[in-house]
């Protein structure tokens, strides 16, 4: 039997760890600051029978309203980033709680084009990896595979922890996914940049971060855009054809200023998220016959 982690919360709310600021409670809760204390922590709740799930920055989860049974591990004070050039490259190892913010105060010293890409990218390294979070627009580096050299893994799927490396080439990385690792949890990565610093990288993180403020409801909760691009299409372009900007159940809403944002307007439920989520996703089938798939992953017992 493992001794009971300190730190460990009961019955505690996740609403307000995300960024929609919905979802019920978890049945425990811990913020492990160290590998030892996440050690303590899964040690933990494998001794207790209880299942594990991870939060990182939490900007793509939606939490149902009763909340998530077992150990969720929040991952905001796993944080650390060490750096130096090697061999021509800007090398990083982060604990993948590590926010990409700090990530991109790094890049930006270096007057590296990673910093353009990072500019308003919400969350943790660790959920910029399993989401593969990347922008529209055509960068360098476009999406976080291109950073990535490798993900310390931690896999308890056998009843204890194993450790193990894997590399970029050993990952299967899709658009906004990335499978080859699960079970388990990503602890840290190593990344790595071309050390090939340029003039205007603060003026293009500048322009960057104005272009978003210009197009996305950031003054709402959101999760960002929900549904991914269908392939040669945009979701947004979809949704608003269909009509659906602005369409409302409680305090859930389709942007009506980004069509691919559900915002929570004041009050929404997860519930409310879901019905908007689930009725733009009939109503472009029937219009266009397109079947959106949603980015945002679905926490907590949700019966589809
Ligand atoms: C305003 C706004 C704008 C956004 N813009 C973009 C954008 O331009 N491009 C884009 O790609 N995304 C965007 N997003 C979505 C989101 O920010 C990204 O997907 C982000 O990378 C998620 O990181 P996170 O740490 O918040 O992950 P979370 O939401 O906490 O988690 C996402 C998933 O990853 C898992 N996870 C997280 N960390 C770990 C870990 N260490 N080990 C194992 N599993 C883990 C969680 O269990 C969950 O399944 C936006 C969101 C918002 C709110």
């Amino acid at each position: 039997m493992s001794l009971r982690p300190q730190g460990l919360k009961e019955n505690w709310s996740l609403a307000p760890l995300t960024s929609w600021l919905v979802g019920g409670p978890a049945e425990f809760y811990l913020e492990p600051q160290s590998e030892v204390d996440l050690r303590e922590g899964i040690e933990w709740a494998l001794s207790e029978g209880l299942s594990i799930q991870i939060l990182g920055g939490g900007t793509n989860v939606l939490i149902h309203d009763s909340g998530v049974r077992g150990l969720v591990i929040g991952l905001r004070r796993f944080a650390q980033l060490q750096n130096q050039v090697v061999d021509g490259e800007l090398r990083l190892n982060v604990l993948s709680g590590t926010s990409k913010a700090e990530l991109l105060k790094v890049f930006l010293k270096h007057k590296l084009e990673p910093a353009v890409f990072l500019a308003g990218l919400p969350g943790d390294v660790g959920g910029g990896i399993v989401m593969n979070a990347g922008v529209a627009e055509a960068l360098r580096p476009r999406e976080f595979v291109e950073l990535t050299r490798s993900i310390r893994v931690w896999d308890w799927s056998q009843g204890q922890i194993q450790e193990r490396v894997q590399r970029r080439e050993d990952l299967h990385w899709d658009y906004r996914h990335c499978r080859g690792w699960q079970p388990g949890v990503i602890v840290s990565a190593e990344l790595a940049w071309p050390f090939e610093p340029q003039d205007d990288v603060l003026e293009r993180v500048r322009k960057a971060n104005q272009v978003r403020l210009t197009k996305q409801p950031l003054d709402l909760p959101s999760c960002g855009s929900v549904f991914v691009n269908p392939p040669g299409d945009k979701a947004g372009r979809l949704i608003e054809a269909a009509g659906l900007k602005g369409y409302r159940v409680g305090g859930a809403q389709v942007s009506p200023k980004h069509a691919n944002f559900i915002v929570n307007v004041g009050g929404s439920l997860a519930q409310d998220l879901d019905v908007v989520i689930r009725h733009v996703q009939a109503e472009v089938q029937k219009q266009f016959g397109v079947q959106l798939r949603t980015e945002v992953v679905y926490l907590g017992e949700w019966p589809h």
